[in-house]
């Protein structure tokens, strides 16, 4: 199976993992199919290496199921079928955690009656962010500190007392603890955004409060991908957001607003950002800024690409009037896939103003992104 590659090296570049990953990952794959055909069942039509190195390549490239399907002369099912197999049983075994792309953004997650029996008053919440944070003197950052009372830490060295909120987004607030920590646990929990009036239905505080804590969590977490550079295979598109409903529809910019992003699948990354218009010098600028020039990057045919090409020499077009996906297996149905997550998140919210829209649409890329844990959500908050 592996002498069709010159060397390690070589398997390498093209597979996009070391062979020794590769035997390892057959290894699980063999057991698992014995057990499932103990009792007999029929023969796959294609070796489970071929599956395997099947299944490597979906997660490489950009290629879809049918291109794939194709290259490997079996039926379009069966190679949906076959991947996702393989898929769960590698992600189950719980060793491959790194390589797989569905599996890097599934944290350790904790359900309701969990978070109920870990935070019940104010002190365990404020002993929760003093697990997690790095504790120093603010003054002369010294780490020898009198902690019995967490909101009113004393520097043993100059006698400056701080609280261990000091530069949180919990600092100088009215809100209880539990109930900052109440929305937190929502706000994980739900992936297309609270409304604050429930929020403040559910806390017992105004709609003003609400919204201001929903924001100023939204604000923390839409600056955590500011400077990531997308570097592999990436798909950049446009989407227009209308503050009419969708009755007006097309690209103009009449009481819309639109938003730029960039997907790529290995490091399972969407950048957005809100752009004043569609034009190449915009839509460049943004590129140059998220996207490394020897990257692959796939786009539609909008006349804004058009010099692309001049800066990324990879750069290749779908032409969205002849088909989704182009002979070569060019599309751009993974940014399309993160466009209708980000619209059932406007439509969570009742009015959005336009100030603000960027950062929703950033807080909802970063669920997109991840289904992040509770301790990453307050390692961000403080
Ligand atoms: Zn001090």
């Amino acid at each position: 199976m592996l002498k069709k590659y010159k060397d390690d090296q070589e398997f390498y570049s093209l597979v996009g993992i070391k062979p020794q990953t590769f035997y390892k990952m057959l290894e699980i794959l063999k057991i698992a199919e014995s057990k499932q055909k103990y009792y007999g069942g029929r023969k796959n039509k294609i070796v489970i290496e071929e599956r395997l190195l099947m299944t490597l390549e979906y997660w490489k490239d950009y290629s879809s199921y049918i291109v794939i399907a194709k290259r490997y002369n079996i039926s379009h099912t069966s190679c949906i079928r076959n991947i996702f197999w393989i898929e769960n049983i590698l992600i189950k075994s719980g060793i491959f955690k790194e390589i797989i792309p569905a599996c890097t953004s599934v944290e350790e997650k904790m359900n309701w009656n969990e978070f109920n029996s870990i935070f019940q008053t104010e002190n365990d919440c404020l002993k929760y962010i003093a697990k997690l944070k790095i504790m120093k003197c603010i003054r002369c950052a010294s780490s020898s500190l009198n902690t019995s009372d967490l909101r009113r830490i004393r520097c043993l060295n100059c006698n400056q007392t701080f609280s261990i909120l000091y530069g949180t987004i919990f600092y100088k607030s009215q809100t209880q603890m539990t109930s900052w920590f109440y929305l937190l646990f929502r706000w994980i929990n739900t992936k297309h955004g609270i409304p604050a009036t429930d929020v403040a239905r559910e806390l017992g505080v105004t709609y003003k409060t609400a919204w201001r804590m929903c924001h100023e969590i939204r604000t923390r977490i839409g600056n955590q991908d500011a400077g990531f550079i997308v570097d592999g295979t990436a798909q950049m598109d446009e989407m227009y957001l209308s503050h009419l409903g969708f009755k007006k529809q097309g690209r103009s910019l009449f009481n819309k607003t639109l938003i730029v992003g960039v997907y790529e699948k290995t490091s399972h990354k969407l950048i957005v950002k809100v752009l004043k218009n569609a034009d190449e010098k915009n839509l460049l600028r943004f590129a140059l800024k998220h996207i490394f020039t020897e990257c692959c990057l796939f786009t539609d045919s909008w006349k804004g690409y058009v010099s692309f090409k001049n800066f990324y020499p990879k750069h290749e077009i779908v032409n969205h009037e002849v088909g989704y996906v182009s002979p070569t297996g060019v599309n751009t149905n993974h940014i399309e896939s993160a466009w209708k997550h980000i619209r059932r998140t406007f439509r969570t919210h009742i009015r959005v103003s336009k100030h603000n829209i960027h950062l929703y649409a950033k807080e909802s890329a970063y669920k997109f992104n991840n289904i992040p844990s509770f301790e990453t959500v307050i390692l961000c908050l403080i």
